[in-house]
């Protein structure tokens, strides 16, 4: 077994999925963010200042409720060249307690997802539809996601990622603004905003601790997103070009 192999190994063991076989040997190193490495149309980075006013602005938010409960609020982390945007739903207590999102058990699972699919959590941007926990982390409130949802969109125009992964049903409805069950949105490559960024569903890794049978299906998502990246960075992206997944099947909704 090579070393990405073994890597690969390793991982899919953290998803519970140790009883996967390649097919072939999986090709190549671990890419880099875009400005690591050159690579096909990759849009000039964006300014720092630009991140920064953010993030300032969101830390002082008070837009909605959830500013008198939170510890602090949860920006995002990742790299400001990412090629991949990876999308979740709000904060939890540990995210609330260090600032930073995906830091829990979740965090850990979506860490060995990142990894299987061949971008490790340091090559990717990582955000939140909500930048603020809720409490007892309900879901959260329409009201909240439309006062927070012009900060995710202002990340999305500054990161100008390759791709887009929504981890859960919270994530994906609201970036595709549909009430569509998540097994139904998964296994198809959608397109968000005015750019028509490539966008790919999948469960969230908290659901994923809760239902260890689903990820088996997880696998098959993060196959696609590796797929769709490789074919994203070969070349142009003409929308309709990128197959929708065969068998990506009904999932629970709940997700
Ligand atoms: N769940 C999320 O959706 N986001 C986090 O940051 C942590 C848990």
């Amino acid at each position: 077994m090579n070393r990405d192999s073994a890597v690969r190994a390793q991982y899919l063991e953290a998803l519970g999925l140790d009883r996967w076989v390649p097919r072939r040997p999986a090709a190549g190193a671990i890419p880099m963010p875009r400005g690591a490495a050159p690579t096909a149309a990759a849009p000039a980075a964006a300014a720092p200042e630009g991140w920064d006013a953010l993030r300032a602005e969101v830390a002082a938010c008070v837009k909605c409720g959830l500013h008198a409960t939170r510890t602090q609020t949860v920006f995002g982390v990742g790299h400001r060249q990412a090629e991949l945007l990876v999308v979740g739903e709000a904060p939890g207590a540990d995210e609330d307690r260090q600032g930073e999102p995906f830091v829990g058990r979740a965090g850990q699972l979506l860490n060995a997802m990142l990894r299987a699919m061949g971008t490790p959590r340091e090559t990717v941007y990582i955000a939140n539809v909500l930048k603020c926990r809720p409490p007892g982390n309900r879901d959260p409130a329409a009201e909240e996601v439309r006062c927070c949802q012009p900060y995710l969109q202002r990340q999305i125009d500054l990161l100008a990622p390759r791709l887009m992964v929504a981890v859960g049903r919270i994530a994906a409805q609201n970036l595709l603004a549909t009430d569509t069950p998540i097994g139904q949105l998964r296994g198809k490559l959608h397109r968000y905003g005015s750019r028509g960024t490539p966008l790919i569903v999948t469960y969230h890794p908290a659901y994923l601790l809760r239902s260890p049978g689903e990820k088996r299906k997880s696998w098959v998502d993060l196959r696609f997103v590796r797929r769709e990246l490789r074919r994203l960075r070969a070349g142009p992206d003409l929308p309709g070009a990128g197959p929708d997944l065969p068998g990506g099947g009904p999932g629970h909704p709940g997700a």
